[in-house]
């Protein structure tokens, strides 16, 4: 039942999105959510398309609802242009209140006729005691099934004070470097599975395209992957917000670099958008700051004792010492020190006042740019240590 609810989901999302499209582009007219029902109701009554009745009518109207709000995101700029859904990405189905139940912890899904059956993953909360607002099942490409309660709730507890702030830098060799001088090394199971990957690249290869078993190659090759990471990018993000109170980040153009082909697989392999994606809403839950600083600020080639900006430094140079104070430098340490000071400049000065400038603290809702296009960010007012 699930799996055809998510066919039926994608066609109401595909076939309104193309019509959408079509009147946007012919005749320049913006649709309505009141239309696109109508047209939902219009399409149950064909013949060709009478097989819409057979799923609950709620997940198609959320997905209405949901591609409503992705246009109305586009049109504010806040979004990119809505796309088709492809059948072979994960799917959900989203159930409003009227479209399910729970009773003693047990969940009934309309048009299904015996309680859904599931893995509770929350040990501190009572799943009896749960009062959902929506409930969405969901499928990855790699073919596991989830079910997601989502619940009115008070804002999460922040953690005790830790009366310590630490500069993060990330890198290929070892994961991240700490201005504590701790080292994350990237884990061995990455190579690991790269090589179980290409493995299952291999079978994927011979397998026809559209099959079924290119699919379920496919499947493999996404749950492979990922498996290798998550855990270790929670696990780490995790231990950095207990330490903690301020985290100190470099903004790295992943995407950009993603496009680089011989920097590609290593750095969506370290998985650094992800890392950072888990940093700001952990920091956020627990009332930690996490601080992201610019990325063109010369965090490897200045002294951290001294503030002396080198001239050059190759990038097979580990340890230095700086000419002018003689300090011995790691590298990597020294880096996530003075990403630590420039991040903790702009906490002391808040995003208004200069030394802010090319550089946001999380929360703000768009990254201050004004400094982006000058070539050198505000280099001269970052303090030494
Ligand atoms: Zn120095």
């Amino acid at each position: 039942m699930f799996s055809r609810t998510f066919g039926c989901v994608r066609l109401v999302w595909n076939k309104t999105l193309a019509e959408r499209h079509r009147a946007w582009h012919a005749e320049g007219k913006k649709t309505s959510y009141r239309e696109t029902d109508a047209a939902l109701t219009v399409w149950k009554k064909t013949e060709d398309l009478a097989f819409l009745s057979e799923v609950s009518s709620v997940p198609l109207q959320q997905t209405l609802r949901h591609q409503h709000t992705a246009f109305a995101n586009f049109f504010v700029g806040r979004a990119r242009y809505p796309r088709f859904k492809n059948r072979n990405a994960r799917q959900s189905a989203h159930y409003a209140r009227s479209a399910f139940r729970m009773r003693d912890g047990k969940l009934f899904v309309a048009k299904t006729s015996s309680p859904l059956r599931f893995v509770w993953t929350w040990d501190d909360v009572d799943v009896a005691a749960l009062n959902p607002t929506t409930v969405v099942i969901s499928r990855d490409p790699d073919g596991r099934w989830y079910v997601t309660f989502a619940v009115d709730a008070g804002a999460p507890e922040p953690l005790e004070e830790a009366g310590h702030a630490i500069g993060v830098d990330l890198g290929l060799k070892d994961f991240a470097v700490t201005s504590d001088g701790e080292r994350i090394a990237n884990p061995r199971m990455l190579e690991r599975r790269a090589r179980n990957l290409a493995r299952y690249q291999r079978r994927m290869a011979r397998c026809q395209r559209g099959s079924v078993n290119r699919r379920k190659a496919k499947r493999k090759v996404a749950r492979a992957h990922r498996n290798a990471r998550t855990g270790f990018l929670h696990r780490t993000s995790s231990a950095l917000v207990r330490k903690a109170d301020t985290i100190v980040i470099e903004d790295l153009n992943v995407s950009g670099m993603v496009k680089n082909r011989l920097l590609a697989r290593s750095v969506s392999d370290a998985g650094w958008g992800e890392f950072r994606r888990q940093l700001e809403y952990k920091c956020e839950r627990a009332g930690r700051r996490l601080v992201v600083i610019d990325r063109w600020y010369p965090s490897s080639k200045t002294c951290s004792s001294c503030g002396n900006l080198l001239a050059e430094l190759s990038l097979s140079t580990r340890h230095w010492t700086c000419p002018r104070c003689r300090a011995r430098h790691d590298r990597d340490i020294n880096a996530a020190k003075n990403i630590l000071a420039a991040g903790q400049a702009v906490a002391r000065s808040g995003p208004g006042d200069a030394c802010g400038a090319g550089v946001r603290r999380q929360g703000s809702a768009l990254p201050q740019s004004a400094v982006k296009q000058e070539t050198s960010p505000a280099r001269a007012r970052i303090p030494s240590l």
